[in-house]
């Protein structure tokens, strides 16, 4: 094959893998946009009862405790039934992660 030939043809073949790198784009962009809207629906009970624990703090309806675990002082607000929003267990940062590493294996 002549040089000039064998060029062109490598310049195709660039063409070729751009083209299939845009179209490949929008696809992955769909799987992480169903992955995102899959987690929203998973956590919308938790982020739901996370706002209603707020807000029920701001009012005085609760009143924020300490870590049942180690006693600290700043704490989060943890569900053990998001469908209880007022029902929390608190947790630091740190033994909240905990908690919830020990919920999935
Ligand atoms: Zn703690
Ligand atoms: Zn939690």
């Amino acid at each position: 094959m002549p040089y000039k030939d064998r060029q062109k043809e490598r310049e195709r073949q660039r063409r070729r893998d751009n083209q299939r790198k845009r179209w490949k784009a929008p696809i992955r962009w769909e799987k992480s946009k169903a992955r995102a809207a899959r987690w929203r629906a998973a956590h919308r009970e938790a982020v739901n009862a996370q706002a209603a624990a707020r807000y029920a703090i701001k009012r005085g309806r609760l009143v924020r405790g300490v870590c049942v675990e180690c006693g600290m002082a700043k704490v989060h607000a943890h569900h053990e039934d998001y469908s209880k929003p007022l029902e929390v267990v608190w947790l630091c940062s740190q033994h909240h992660r905990r908690r919830h590493m020990d919920e999935q294996p």
